[in-house]
């Protein structure tokens, strides 16, 4: 297979310097400034690392992913002076991203941000939010299946939840502009207790950040979901619909200390408090991910939220790569519609872990993923076939594969748990834009370096 990226020595160099710089210590510094991405810009006062480099103000590198594509993705990387922010709480970041409007901006995070808290910062739960006629327990009385059936709930209780849980989506949802950088601060700036929302914007970038718990106290009752019903949750920590040019970089992601196997179980189904870490629909397009951590999470990646979302096709195109998903438990991703390269990423899954494995790569709906040298490190008993999951995909490309350090072919997997399905090894596109594949045998190592 021929794989024409050229030319991306010059951007990888800078990038693996940053890194090198950033994550390593006691890595060499790079040999000469100008190998250096800061003698591009301007010094900042506040550099990831005192005395290294600002990374506020990278565009993404030519190639790197499909956010390269179309124009590129820069950001908020020519923000005017005025236009650079530092901000500490929910208020300042609201305040931050509004006041820049659809300008460049860059929005450096420092320290930990609660978006679930009030003007003063101080924190807000479910009593804060919760209407005063909902009530839970009368809520899994009233839409209990064995009286109330299989309809969706409907009447005073359900408006009820309904609007706790918008009285919660107004604090906790924090729609980011075009045109941002949003950056963190050092080893420790955490977002936590909501969800970021790229809406409709193009032009993006979300780097360093840990991102946790975005906790739903409202989740919804759907009696058709499943064979038994299930609940389902609002808020996924960082979520695109219809966004174009996005990265989305070294960033962590899980559910923090409020993990959903733990958590009480009514109507007869566990409820479950997250959605997903980071799920891309709605025609978003042209994204790429790169060198995050997912971990401890249950539906970890969506691409494309429906069969029946036929607008997401020709779109949904992500790059998945160099990312570390930890003990989550499926959906990373689940693609329907996409191009999806997935390349040079690391799995790590336990079928004993608190979320325990599932599968990993989901092959939905007329999706194309091209799938290279990804290794999954695994125990408890995780079967080759478990690595894919068909959900009525009819495509898919792999290539490179380990499993616990021996080559595996996916395909062959996918056409064995599916012995009644149809599926191509030809998903008719190649992808170009994408860095130096490293060697399967690389990809633990270099991930676990830099990943997060
Ligand atoms: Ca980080
Ligand atoms: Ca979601």
């Amino acid at each position: 297979m021929n794989h024409p990226f050229q030319n991306g020595a010059t951007p990888w160099k800078h990038w693996a310097a940053w890194a090198c710089m950033a994550w390593l210590a006691g890595c060499a510094a790079p040999s000469s400034p100008s190998s250096s991405p800061a003698a591009a810009s301007a010094p900042s006062p506040i550099a990831k690392v005192a005395g290294s480099v600002d990374i506020s103000r990278q565009a993404l590198a030519a190639k790197d992913g499909w956010a390269a594509a179309e124009g590129g993705t820069r950001g908020g990387a020519d923000a005017a002076p005025e236009h650079v922010f530092d901000v500490r709480n929910r208020n300042e970041l609201v305040a931050a991203l509004e006041r820049a409007g659809q300008q460049p901006k860059i929005v450096r995070i420092h320290g930990t941000i609660d978006l679930s808290v009030d003007d003063a910062n101080r924190p807000l739960g479910e009593a804060d939010y919760r209407d005063p006629a909902f009530d839970f327990a009368a809520f899994v009385k009233a839409y209990d299946p064995a009286t109330w059936g299989k309809k969706p709930p409907e009447g005073p209780l359900e408006e009820a939840r309904k609007r706790s849980s918008s009285n919660q989506a107004k604090r906790v949802v924090v729609r980011v502009p075009s045109n941002t950088s949003l950056i963190g601060v050092g080893a420790h700036a955490h977002i936590i207790h909501g969800m970021l929302l790229l809406d409709k914007v193009d032009n993006v970038i979300v780097r360093n950040i840990h991102f946790a718990d975005a906790y739903d106290y409202f989740p919804e009752w759907d009696p058709k979901d499943n064979a038994h019903g299930e609940w389902n949750s609002e808020y996924d920590t960082v979520s695109l619909r219809g966004a174009t040019h996005v990265w989305v970089d070294h960033c962590t992601f899980s559910d923090g200390n409020r993990p959903d196997p733990t958590a009480q179980v009514a109507l007869g189904r566990r409820m479950q408090h997250h959605d997903g870490l980071l799920d891309i629909t709605q025609q978003s397009n042209y994204v790429t991910v790169s060198y995050n951590h997912f971990k401890d999470h249950d539906k970890t990646n969506l691409v494309g939220s429906s069969d029946s979302q036929k607008l997401d096709e020709g779109k949904l195109k992500v790059s998945f790569h160099h990312n570390l998903w930890e003990n989550t438990k499926e959906r990373s991703p689940r693609v329907r519609y996409g191009q999806v390269h997935l390349y040079n990423n690391l799995y790590v899954a336990d079928t004993s872990a608190v979320y325990p494995h599932g599968y990993s790569i989901g092959v939905g709906f007329n999706s194309r993923i091209y799938a290279q040298n990804n290794v999954w490190e695994t125990q408890g008993g995780v079967l080759d076939t478990r690595l894919t999951r068909l959900w009525k995909g009819s495509t898919f490309f792999d290539q490179g594969s380990l499993h616990n350090g021996r080559a595996v072919d996916l395909l062959a997997g996918l056409r064995a748990a599916n012995p009644g399905a149809s599926v191509a090894g030809d998903v008719g596109w190649l992808p170009v834009l994408h860095g130096p594949l490293e060697p399967a045998s690389e990809v633990s190592r270099s991930v676990r370096a830099q990943a997060g």
